[in-house]
């Protein structure tokens, strides 16, 4: 049964992959805002060494690959806060290796998208009886998987992949979840200096502010968008 009855004052938010980068600079600002927050970590130790100093956090062990990982984490939500108001799908792999898509590694193809597409799709199915009316989904997706501002040649053809499934996959729940009055969106944060964007990208605020565009629509809001800094890009 879907649990319509929010809680007085802020909802709670998950945040996947949030023990550094993008994720965790989501998760500090939705704590400082006053949300209570569960930062899922692959490595728990980092995880609490990243939470140091905010209030209001659980820290939770996720890994988006794995089944047990993420039914344990909505198990928990389930037991300690009934329902949910915020879930942003960030956890992600890249790698360093430019390739063709010619002449791939498939490895690292199935890494990207066992992370980045299927943990996104797993962790919102498992959590969907837990999403309160009004409660935004969001995936952090990136322009390497706009068909629009691909050139096509080489780059990083497993993560652009990856990314493109996860907008579709996007749309799809979008379509799915609106009846339930859950809005779905994919945002790009632009490229950010992260330990995955390197030196040069803009800095972490910025990227934040793109995500956080779609976490705070109203709860008749758009819902299947695909945005950078909360304006339309090509899928
Ligand atoms: P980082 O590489 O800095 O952080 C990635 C996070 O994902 C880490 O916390 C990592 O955990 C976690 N993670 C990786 N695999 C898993 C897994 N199997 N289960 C759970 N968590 C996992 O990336 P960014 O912060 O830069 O990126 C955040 C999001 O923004 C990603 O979706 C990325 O694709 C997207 N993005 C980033 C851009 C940029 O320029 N930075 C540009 C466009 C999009 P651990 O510490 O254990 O490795």
């Amino acid at each position: 049964m879907l649990p319509v009855d929010a809680p007085q004052g802020p909802g709670l938010a998950v945040v996947t992959g949030a023990n550094r980068g993008l994720g965790l600079g989501v998760l500090r600002r939705l704590a400082e805002r006053g949300h209570p927050v569960v930062l899922g970590a692959r490595d728990v130790e980092k995880g609490r060494e990243a939470a140091e100093g905010l209030g209001n956090v659980h820290v939770h062990e996720l890994d988006v690959t794995r089944q047990d990982s993420v039914d344990g984490l909505a198990a928990w939500v389930r037991e300690h806060h009934g329902g949910l108001e915020i879930l942003v799908n960030n956890a992600a792999v890249h790698y360093d290796t430019f390739q063709t898509a010619i002449g791939a590694d498939l490895a690292i193809a199935e890494e990207a998208l066992a992370v980045n597409t299927l943990g996104a799709w797993r962790t919102t199915v498992a959590c969907q009886d837990l999403l309160r009316r009004g409660a935004r989904v969001v995936n952090v997706s990136s322009g390497s998987g706009s068909f629009g501002e691909t050139d096509g040649a080489g780059g990083t053809p497993a993560y652009a992949v990856s990314k493109a499934a996860l907008d579709m996959l996007t749309v799809k729940l979008a379509a799915d979840l609106r009846r339930r009055g859950v809005l779905v969106n994919a945002v790009c944060p632009g490229w950010v200096a992260t330990d995955m964007g390197g030196p040069g990208g803009r800095p972490l605020d910025e990227g934040v502010d793109s995500i956080l565009w779609a976490v705070d629509l109203p709860p008749d809001g758009p819902t299947g968008t695909f945005t950078r800094d909360g304006r339309p890009i090509p899928w």
